[in-house]
């Protein structure tokens, strides 16, 4: 069965319109989890690759076992108020209101190449501001990783010159 398979597909959540990919449904599986990951790690590949950086939640969910599998560390980027030490922080906009996403001052050092990974590319709202941030360190962005790429959103329009790789497209 292919990944699509294991994505369930939400009518009208959060909110009427809106066709949500829940990804818990190909996590529950052992085996799908582990290929995808697999997958992924074979699409980033030709990447150099220092470190990776993954938005709360669910781009932990993609980017610590990525991490893992390729012998590099991990960044959490995280809302506002959750990192312990001393961060910097980016505001932005979310389709009603505002968000602040942060990341660690000392998180990354200058020079280093940082993929950036997360389940889901949408308006690349979220993925723009995190690379943002890892360039305000210094970091080089080697590339961005998700599981889902939802095309019509073109979030990859948000992100000029970025090395793109997704496992399942709608
Ligand atoms: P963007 O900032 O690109 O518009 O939205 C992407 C972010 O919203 C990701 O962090 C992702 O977790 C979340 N997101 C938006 N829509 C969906 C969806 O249909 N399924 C999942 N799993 N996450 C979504």
């Amino acid at each position: 069965m292919s990944f699509k398979d294991y994505i369930r597909v939400i009518p009208d959540f959060p909110q009427p319109g809106i066709s949500f990919k829940d990804i818990t449904t190909l996590l529950n599986d052992g085996d799908k989890y582990r290929q995808a990951i697999d997958e992924l790690k074979k699409m980033v590949a030709h990447m150099k690759i220092d470190l990776i950086a993954g938005p709360e939640a669910r781009g932990f969910v993609v980017g610590a076992p990525l991490a893992y599998a390729l012998g590099v560390g991990f960044v959490p980027i995280r809302k506002s108020g959750k990192l312990p030490s001393d961060t910097i922080e980016i505001e932005y906009d979310l389709e009603y209101g505002k968000d602040r996403l942060a990341m660690h001052s000392d998180a990354i050092k200058p020079g280093q190449n940082v993929l950036i990974a997360d389940d889901l590319l949408a308006t690349g709202g979220t993925i723009s501001t995190s690379v943002q941030l890892v360039k305000q360190l210094g970091g080089n962005i080697a590339g961005a990783a998700f599981l889902i790429e939802l095309a019509d959103l073109n979030g990859r329009a948000k992100l000029p010159g970025v090395d793109i790789v997704s496992l399942v497209t709608y």
